[in-house]
């Protein structure tokens, strides 16, 4: 089996640090293995989407010495890798799924899904349901006959626990009880995250999938959509958040997160590269200068650390002053 990883930026504003230290532990990860790195562009939100972003994400992850082999700009046999044209192949998914009971169309309008929610907050519960969702037969039709806007969403159990498997930290259980009923298609025919990510993860052959830990409570949903498609889950590896100095989620407030500051600032490339690899992640001898190449030979992701990695202009500037 070829080792296959990918990141998966979403084109929304400027490069982000915590873009490219994914993009580092997803390289070192798959070439350390003779596997591979793809980059895929998540531009499904169309409002928030901007060629500038995607560029600038490009340009920086390559100003960093960060390389891909298949990608927007590198193309490959399942391209091109941005989510906007591939709208189809995500409507065709969907429509599987409805098809085999897995998935509903929902004409619940905006102000029933809010009082729906009230009532789950009276009741103490969090999460909608599709028997929360649920309409007469007669109203859908109804409301399908006049044309109203609907989206997809996916079938989840009721109770029980969900549990996941994860490269660093054994297993991960999520109740049921919080896992809404997901919207995998929006009425506008734009496929969520969820279902973009997972068939895409699926038709680009990613073995393993390393992604911030931001993502944790997606899990469920993901594993019950390969489950629902009959494919192959992924090896899921959450990575730590980088933090502030005070151990709040890294914020540009606290230091700047955008990777064209540090480019203007003058810094080298490979003392930030440098940098995010110490992000949760050590030398076997605990050296604080190293070079990608270096990195590569001696990479093994169990080394990664769950305690917060914390980034830190002032550390970032002294590390700067090595190279
Ligand atoms: N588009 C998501 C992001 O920008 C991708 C998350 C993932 O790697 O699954 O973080």
């Amino acid at each position: 089996m070829t080792v296959r990883t990918r990141i998966a930026p979403s084109p929304t504003g400027d490069p982000h640090v915590g873009t490219a230290y994914i993009a580092l532990f997803n390289q070192c990860f798959a070439r350390a293995q003779g596997g591979q790195f793809v980059l895929r562009i998540e531009d499904t939100d169309q409002q928030r989407s901007t060629p500038e972003s995607e560029k600038a994400i490009l340009d920086s992850l390559r100003w960093l010495g960060l390389d891909w082999q298949e990608g927007p700009d590198v193309g490959g046999p399942h391209g091109p890798y941005r989510q906007s044209e591939r709208g189809d192949i995500y409507k065709t998914y969907c429509e599987e799924l409805v098809e085999k009971g897995h998935a509903f169309h929902c004409y619940r309008t905006a102000e029933e899904l809010e009082q729906l929610r009230e009532g789950l907050r009276e009741a103490g519960r969090t999460s909608l349901k599709p028997s929360d969702l649920a309409l007469p037969e007669d109203e859908i039709e109804k409301r399908r006959a006049a044309g109203a806007p609907f989206v997809v969403r996916m079938n989840v159990p009721e109770e029980g626990t969900c549990v996941v498997g994860d490269m660093l930290r054994g297993t991960i259980e999520i109740e049921w009880a919080q896992v809404d009923a997901q919207i995998l298609l929006k009425s506008d025919g734009m496929p969520t995250y969820h279902l973009a990510n997972v068939v895409d993860d699926h038709l680009m052959e990613i073995t393993h999938v390393l992604r911030g830990e931001e993502w944790i409570n997606s899990a469920p949903k993901h594993k019950l959509l390969y489950e629902y498609f009959g494919w192959e889950m992924p090896e899921l590896c959450h990575l730590p958040l980088l933090r502030n100095p005070d151990k709040t989620k890294l914020s540009k407030r606290k230091n700047p997160t955008s990777i064209l500051y540090y480019q203007r600032a003058g810094f080298m490339p490979e003392a930030l590269l440098n940098y995010l690899g110490r992000m949760g992640w050590s030398m076997p001898d605990e050296r604080e200068k190293f070079s990608l190449e270096e990195m590569l030979e001696q990479f093994d992701i169990q080394r990664v650390s769950l305690g917060g990695p914390v980034f830190d202009v002032e550390k970032l500037s002294w590390l700067n002053g090595l190279w």
